[in-house]
């Protein structure tokens, strides 16, 4: 097993070209298969058969992934993010309208409950008013044909008492 690999994990800062403790030197290759930096000698014993890389090669594989990823996240994922805002707005504009629709179906269902009450109780009213009028035409009728016999009676007793009266003095 190379021991030497084990310091110098993938991703440290390697200021200083960093030597094999196991084979003397540079370690200036990176195995992908195990992260970690080896030398040439490493490469072809311990990790012959692996895949492995430049360090200049590996930093630039990394680049390419980053920009990918970046890129991935600008042209998929924000758009994708952007696409579930869109349809989430629309969504709860959708349902809002549907709450509205339903306040504005209760509200007109308490509006004709109502008009149906106060029809109710003017036709009662007006009804009421009907029977007061008849009664008032009979009562009136009543009386007018009182007065008229009133008014008869007095003739009738003018005419048998007052009225002989009246053409022996003249
Ligand atoms: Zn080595
Ligand atoms: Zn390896």
């Amino acid at each position: 097993m190379a021991v030497c690999n084990s310091k110098y994990p993938v991703g440290s800062p390697q200021e200083h070209i960093q030597m094999c403790e196991n084979h003397g030197l540079p370690i200036d290759l990176v195995c992908e298969d195990c992260h970690i930096f080896i030398c040439s000698t490493c490469a072809k014993t311990d990790h012959s058969g692996h895949n492995w890389v430049t360090q200049g090669v590996a930093a630039s594989q990394r680049r390419k992934g980053l920009l990918k990823f970046l890129r991935d996240i600008k042209e998929v994922q924000l758009p994708k993010v952007d696409e579930r805002i869109i349809k989430k707005k629309a969504e709860n504009e959708r349902t809002c309208e549907s709450q509205m629709k339903n306040v504005e179906k209760h509200f007109n269902e308490i509006i004709a409950k109502l008009t149906d009450i106060r029809d109710r109780k003017e036709e009662v009213l007006k009804s009421n008013l009907r029977k007061k009028n008849e009664h008032l035409a009979i009562e009136k009728s009543r009386m007018d044909k009182e007065k008229k016999q009133l008014i008869e009676m007095v003739k009738y007793t003018w005419r048998r008492t007052v009225e002989p009266y009246l053409i022996r003095t003249s």
